[in-house]
């Protein structure tokens, strides 16, 4: 309370004798906004935060507690790409549109119709002299980071589009996510062409605290994507936010991309664990930049989804009940926990033990076993033909099988469903912190949050 005493003092000086005081010494509205940043969760639609809600809820108290995410709501969005590719967009599209206000076919990365380049927020940030930086959990040259980045036809394309990071113009000061395999190839090794251009390189969790932020830096720590939140101790998104904070703070101000990736891929696998433990490694980092903004307040931070994947429903066949209080005691993926079974006999024990505990049937026991069987017998079979006939199909994956009946078993216990494999049109929400969150208010178009943006990183 102490220190609010003299800037009220100051603040009533200035009412009571503004025609002689000089504009500088009067409090500070900080009303500029020298730094953005933007947080895209892959696959965010409005049931990930309700259902989070449940799932972070006080269970001694009984009120639903607010989350993070709730604080900061503030509207909705509209997802759909370009016509030619109908109602439902992809990550590259829908990145597009946040990244450059424009719409485009599914599949492109910042480019149109005619496959021209469209510039982005970030290349846009860069010209007004400010540094920029990328934080992700999938590979950096996935289709959300690509479309800020780079433009290409095709987010397919992972090796041109790691080349195009280095060969046209490096438009990043800091780069952090998975992606080795695109980065040192047999043809090319881009890790030390950073190098070679002034990047610091780290490639292991502990070196995310010991960078010299006077670099610009690089940091890999996969081959591909990250970890799943809640197998990984080392390197979540909060971890790498922080220091990517460090390495964008100066006078010209910044601007951030920061993509919480793997919710989507969780609700492509239909996996209600991974997705409550990704929606929780953002709230963190949500939490943490709340109180960053209250600290710097010339941050604006704006959070929004590129479009809803799987159709998550919370309550399933007609039953008036979703339950999480499994979710909240998992203590590994149910990925890893599948990989367990391979090696372990399907019992009630050792699945029990699996899933954090809790109560397992007979019939759950039936059903996994009888998953592993079939794929076994399926592998077995497949084995045994040709190379030639191998090719014309799918190798069977008996630990994809336990991990898709363990899914089940899951939803049956919390009573969650799901609609699909993919993404739906459903709009998602839009969440800002900062003195212009108002510019975000209610119903917006995808492509209207690029352009605020837009109109912030040219302030
Ligand atoms: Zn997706």
């Amino acid at each position: 309370m102490k220190k609010f005493i003299p800037a009220l003092a100051i603040a009533s000086l200035t009412l009571g004798c503004a025609a002689t005081q000089e504009p500088s010494q009067a409090p500070k509205t900080s009303t500029k906004v020298n730094n953005v940043i933007m947080i895209v969760a892959d696959g965010m639609g409005p049931a990930f935060t309700s259902a989070y809600r449940y799932y972070a809820d006080d269970p001694i108290t009984i009120n639903v507690e607010q989350t993070v995410f709730d604080r900061h709501l503030v509207g909705m969005s509209s997802t759909y790409p370009d016509h030619v590719s109908g109602r439902v967009t992809d990550s590259a599209a829908g990145a597009t549109a946040l990244a450059t206000g424009e719409k485009t076919y599914n599949g492109a990365i910042s480019v149109d119709g005619e496959k021209k380049h469209i510039e982005t927020v970030l290349q846009r940030a860069k010209k007004h002299g400010k540094k920029t930086g990328v934080v992700v959990t999938s590979q950096v040259n996935h289709a959300t980071p690509a479309a800020y980045i780079t433009h290409n036809e095709s987010r397919r394309n992972y090796n041109e589009i790691a080349d195009s990071y280095i060969d046209n113009d490096i438009q990043f000061d800091v780069l952090l996510g998975g992606g080795w395999q695109y980065f040192i190839r047999e043809d090319r090794n881009l890790v030390t062409e950073f190098k070679n251009a002034g990047f610091e390189y780290i490639d292991s969790f502990q070196q995310l605290t010991q960078t010299n932020t006077d670099n610009k830096l690089l940091g890999l720590f996969a081959d591909v994507g990250l970890p799943p939140a809640i197998d990984n101790s080392g390197g979540k998104l909060l971890d790498m936010t922080k220091t990517a904070l460090k390495h964008l703070e100066n006078p010209q101000g910044f601007f951030m991309l920061i993509e919480a990736s793997q919710v989507d891929w969780a609700a492509h696998s239909n996996d209600i664990n991974s997705a409550m433990a990704e929606m929780h490694d953002l709230a963190k980092t949500l939490t943490f930049l709340e109180q960053y903004v209250a600290k710097h307040p010339d941050t604006q931070v704006v959070l929004t989804a590129d479009h809803s994947t799987g159709g998550l429903t919370l309550a399933a066949k007609g039953e008036y009940r979703w339950s999480p209080e499994l979710l909240r005691k998992m203590k590994s993926s149910t990925y890893a926990a599948a990989e367990k079974l391979l090696t372990m006999e399907v019992n009630q024990a050792n699945i029990a033990e699996l899933l954090a505990n809790t109560e397992i049937s007979k019939d759950d026991v039936a059903a996994l076993a009888k998953a592993k069987q079939n794929a076994e017998r399926k592998l077995k079979t497949y084995e045994a033909l040709s190379t030639e006939q191998q090719k014309e199909q799918r190798k069977p994956n008996v630990h994809f099988a336990l991990y898709k009946a363990l899914n089940k078993i899951i939803d049956n216990k919390t009573n969650t469903g799901w609609t699909t494999s993919g993404h739906t049109a459903i709009d998602v929400p839009v969440f800002a912190i900062g003195n212009q969150s108002d510019l975000l208010r209610g119903l917006q178009d995808n492509t209207d949050i690029a352009n605020t943006v837009f109109s912030l990183v040219e302030k």
